[in-house]
């Protein structure tokens, strides 16, 4: 394949031959190869491709495969019944997310049948804790009959309510068993629309399982982004040249956070399997707890803290002294900005998701989409990270913000190294390239996916806007 006048790295009307899944020449007025495709780029700029440093595939696959609740889709119960009505998802059970209680009140199985009660269904709470189901969901599950399992909340007259909390764990044995795998093929191309070419599944629970689904979808063509794969101590490592593993996940529950030495203890058994840890630390008394343990044992090449949610200057000097990376989710503070300004503590408010800092003090800083809990678009983080403005306009930590260039690196890092600074585009580098539709000079101001004109993965494009 053979690009032609495309703007890289500030140069502009540069060709660009990719062979063998890499970029086999760059120069003038390179000629073309008998039968060799030739894409006319216009003077627009060609990038790496973007890296998704934190990511859950399947819970993601199921969201978008679900009805939205909640707020900003559905408002009431008659918006929510007519949602519920309209959908045409396969499977044998119906699917909600995001439910709130401003909706129709707080729901049980009574409520739910008025709503709809022609198939089975399962709706999520916002909070995560609990899922509600219809009767015929209850039935499907066995709620009603001889051998339902002990806690489950009942009426006075001991009759399963359909609310179920936190049960996710005996839930998903049950449904797991009449649903399809989530479909990665569709997913996997709505990412490659956002140029995305690589993803890291931060998912803690990811094992055998879950690699399996990963490599048979790879294998099928239908995943078509590079994967590194977290995940819990029994991951074996992956046989697919497109797939690794990444760090072992630890997930930091705020209201109950581990004991000092048990957090220890599990840090030293995955560096002792040569693995690193990530450490999932939304607020500030996770990661002091995280820190302090990391400076008790040690740090590998590879440790990392997501998201950062909070990072009080003393933190971030300890940090600093760990070289820990750190991977950050820039758009929640545009999601989530006008909640995070009523219910953060105002002395936590300066120091919430923090970027400008950790670059200043040489902190390696990758990017996330955390999606399906953010939005799956990379570009949205990058403008988020340069405006850090809330969905209301009101603007969180304005010492905070990054230029468009260096919005961008967060996501161009390679997996195992997020915030180091992005490959230039240069010989013999694998061709994880974007196309876009215009110099970067005018695509910076936009940060948008918009501005995309194609995908190319190794070598292939996995995605164009229009034929080339
Ligand atoms: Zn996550």
């Amino acid at each position: 394949m053979l690009i032609t006048r495309a703007d890289i790295g500030g140069e502009d009307l540069l060709d660009l031959r990719l062979s063998e899944g890499r970029v086999y020449e760059v120069g003038r007025d390179l000629i073309p190869e008998p039968g060799e495709w030739e894409i006319d780029a216009e003077g627009a700029t060609v990038i790496p491709g973007l890296h998704d440093h934190h990511i859950h595939l399947m819970a993601l696959a199921a969201a978008d495969d679900s009805v939205a609740c909640g707020p900003p889709d559905v408002h009431d119960s008659e918006q929510l019944s007519r949602a519920l009505a309209l959908w045409e998802g396969d499977g044998k059970w119906i699917r909600g997310v995001g439910y709130h209680d401003s909706v129709a009140g707080e729901l049980n199985r009574d409520r739910l049948d008025e709503l709809y009660d022609r198939r089975p269904i399962r709706i999520q709470h916002r909070s995560g804790a609990m899922w509600i189901v219809n009767s015929l969901g209850a039935q499907a599950l066995g709620l009603d009959g001889d051998d339902p399992p002990a806690d489950i909340e009942r009426d006075d007259n001991g009759r399963a309510t359909g609310r179920l909390f936190r049960m996710d764990h005996w839930l998903r044995d049950r449904w797991e068993k009449n649903q399809s795998v989530p479909n990665l093929k569709k997913l996997s191309l709505r990412l490659a629309s956002y140029g995305v070419t690589g993803v890291t599944d931060a998912t803690p629970t990811n094992g055998q399982a879950e690699l399996s689904i990963f490599e048979e979808a790879l294998a099928k063509g239908e995943l078509l982004q590079h994967l590194m794969l977290m995940g819990s101590g029994q991951l074996p490592l992956p046989s697919h040249p497109l797939a690794l593993r990444g760090a072992f996940k630890i997930m930091l529950d705020d209201v109950n956070l581990p004991a000092f030495e048990s957090l220890n203890w599990q840090i030293e058994r995955a560096h002792m399997a040569e693995r690193p840890v990530a450490i999932h630390c939304v607020t500030r008394a996770s990661l002091l707890l995280a820190l302090g343990v990391f400076m008790e044992t040690h740090t590998i090449p590879g440790d990392r803290i997501e998201h950062s949610g909070v990072t009080p200057p003393e933190a971030l000097e300890i940090i600093k002294k760990l070289s820990i990376t750190v991977v950050t989710q820039p758009h929640f503070i545009h999601e989530r900005g006008d909640a995070y300004l009523k219910d953060v503590d105002p002395e936590d408010q300066p120091w919430l998701y923090r970027c400008r800092a950790f670059l200043e003090a040489g902190v390696p800083l990758g990017g996330g989409t955390d999606a399906p809990f953010g939005h799956p678009d990379p570009w949205r983080a990058m403008r988020a990270a340069v405006d850090r403005t809330s969905v209301s306009g009101q603007c969180l930590g304005p010492d905070e913000t990054l230029t468009p260039e260096q919005a961008l690196g967060l996501f161009t890092s390679s997996p195992e190294t997020p915030g180091t600074p992005a490959p230039a585009i240069r010989l013999g580098m694998r061709a994880d390239l974007l196309l876009l539709d215009r110099p970067w000079s005018e695509a910076r101001q936009e940060l948008s996916s918009t501005c995309l004109r194609a995908t190319i993965r190794a070598g292939e494009v996995i995605w164009a806007r229009s034929a080339l």
